[in-house]
């Protein structure tokens, strides 16, 4: 049982052309898709965006015999407070095994817009986890919460402003999701690519102690290439946390996959 991504996008998702074989290609371990379920969507003329269902599972039928990879299906559902009887009817009416928790906007911008690096780090932090927060609070019927730091990737947030500005919210996310059995994901490309591994190496001490034990790494692949990026790094990382184990998931059910030896199918990075 190996270690595997469960973040990455494909033509199934708006900001995504990466093609499912681009990633089977890589590994023989399970391949999941996350596509975005997003709605009044910023990035995509206030849309909503609804993955093709039946294509996805068309695409997967149309590889099964070239590829021998176990194909499953996630979701990264974006939570929008007007938009929550939306996002639950389409969960509720679909099948998934794995459903990622996201926070991508507020209603006027997506927060990896340039607007939002024009206005101050701590408001917009402060404005993202109180939205995370009233979120989680009503709506945490997922597996994992999803890359927690996504409101503040395009700025340069210190370990001791996260402290400072963040903790107080964070710690009560982080409640939640643990009373909810949701697992902290590590995100590699807000890590490597937005640079925020030492908020991470942070956010990991505070999940843990409010009871955390499930955590997930996730590439946020858009293509190929970034399929399971860094992932040494971060399972580096959580080794030094004492995490023993990466959760894994099939219809929602968890099976836990220890982290020695490490298998890790490909070097890429960001
Ligand atoms: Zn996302
Ligand atoms: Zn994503």
């Amino acid at each position: 049982m190996a270690i595997y991504d469960q973040h990455m996008h494909t033509l199934y998702s708006f900001d995504s052309e990466a093609q499912l074989r681009d990633y089977l290609a890589q590994t023989k371990a399970p391949v999941v898709t996350t596509e975005h379920l997003e709605f009044d969507n910023p990035d995509d003329g206030g849309r909503d965006d609804l993955p093709d269902y039946a294509g996805m599972v068309r695409t997967q039928a149309a590889l099964d015999t070239n590829y021998h990879n176990e194909m499953l299906l996630g979701i990264e559902a974006g939570y929008f407070a007007p938009a929550e009887p939306r996002l639950r009817d389409y969960l509720a009416h679909h099948d998934f095994d794995l459903t990622l928790l996201s926070f991508h906007h507020d209603g006027k911008h997506d927060y990896l817009d340039t607007q939002i690096a024009t206005l101050l780090p701590k408001q917009v932090l402060t404005d993202y986890f109180s939205r995370m927060l009233m979120g989680i609070q009503r709506f945490h019927d997922a597996d994992v919460l999803a890359h927690f730091d996504y409101g503040v990737r395009q700025f340069e947030i210190t370990p001791e402003q996260l402290e400072a500005w963040g903790k107080t919210a964070l710690d009560q996310i982080f409640a939640i999701a643990v009373e909810n059995d949701l697992a902290l994901e590590l995100n590699t490309k807000s890590m490597y690519k937005w640079h925020n591994a030492a908020l991470y190496d942070l956010a990991i001490t505070w999940y843990q102690a409010a009871g955390g034990h499930l955590f997930t790494i996730g590439s946020d692949a858009h293509e190929g290439p970034h399929y399971e990026a860094n992932f040494a790094q971060a399972l580096a990382m959580l080794k030094r946390h004492g995490v023993k184990e990466i959760a894994t998931y099939r219809h929602h059910k968890r099976t836990m996959v220890p982290i020695e030896p490490p298998v890790i199918d490909a070097d890429n990075a960001y």
